[in-house]
């Protein structure tokens, strides 16, 4: 697990497209799944979106 503390980018907005970045980022969650849940506003089309559930390296 590599610190990603600073801006960086959290993934793509499945809408647009757009590149979302830690800096859109509005909320996280705990799923019941114990993993890390993210929202943020896409800069793109101003939708709050799930970048994270771009990453096809899922398990
Ligand atoms: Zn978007």
């Amino acid at each position: 697990m590599a610190s990603n503390n600073q801006a960086g980018a959290l993934g793509s907005c499945p809408i647009c497209g757009a590149a979302v970045q830690t800096q859109h980022e509005i909320i996280q969650y705990s799923t019941t799944a114990g993993e890390l849940g993210r929202w943020a506003e896409c800069p793109g089309c101003g939708e709050a979106v799930d970048p994270s559930s771009d990453t096809p390296n899922g398990s």
